[in-house]
């Protein structure tokens, strides 16, 4: 996606050779207009999926999430990481090693929002490692609901978590391919 290539290469900073910082755009200051072209490419690529439900995980997927439940017109849920529902809730749940965090914790979904009838579409900000991708299908398998693919804004291609996600069989559309951030420079794949 140009518009997405352009942003990063203008704006991203690269923290260290594992490390992309977009802050400016995409996960603290937010550029509406770019995630609503964001959401329209998600949504275009994943038209005729049969998807009911959008899962991400608080906060930095929330934005990419929502104009994708926009333009297809279906809810988006995303995974809490704060024990902040109600005690008696049931829940779905996974623990996810936090890639920039460096750090375990916990992520639910209240058992009342996704059913077996459920075709879900996974969104992420970035894919990594794939912990959190990994975290999101056992909450959705848990909920016997199916996976329809996973939509990721940013993949970085060298770290594991997309040929993790290959080798399950699992179909994953990433807007922006980063093959290398060697030298403090964004390199994509071709
Ligand atoms: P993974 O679970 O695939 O290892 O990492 C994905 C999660 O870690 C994303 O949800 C994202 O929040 C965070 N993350 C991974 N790599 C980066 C990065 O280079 N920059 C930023 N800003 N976040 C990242």
């Amino acid at each position: 996606m140009e518009a997405l290539h352009k942003k990063i290469r203008e704006e991203g900073i690269v923290l260290s050779e594992q490390v992309l910082k977009v802050d400016a755009f995409l996960n603290h200051q937010i550029d509406p207009a770019l995630m609503q072209q964001i959401g329209d490419e998600f949504a275009t690529l994943f038209a005729n999926s049969g998807i009911t439900k959008i899962v991400t995980i608080e906060a930095s997927g929330i934005a990419p999430a929502v104009m994708t439940g926009l333009k297809l017109g279906i809810p988006v849920i995303f995974a809490r990481k704060h024990q902040s529902l109600t005690l008696t809730e049931n829940l779905f749940s996974a623990t996810v090693y936090s890639f920039t965090k460096q750090t375990e914790s916990t992520i639910a979904i209240s058992t009342r929002h996704l059913t077996s009838s459920d075709r879900v579409l996974i969104i992420d900000d970035f894919l990594a490692n794939g912990k959190a991708s990994q975290a999101l299908i056992s909450i959705i398998k848990q909920a016997g609901a199916s996976v329809a693919g996973l939509g990721i804004v940013i993949e970085k291609s060298f770290q594991g978590g997309r040929a993790e996600l290959d080798a399950q069989g699992y179909r994953v559309e990433s807007l922006a391919r980063v093959k290398s951030l060697n030298g403090g420079v964004v390199t994509f794949v071709e």
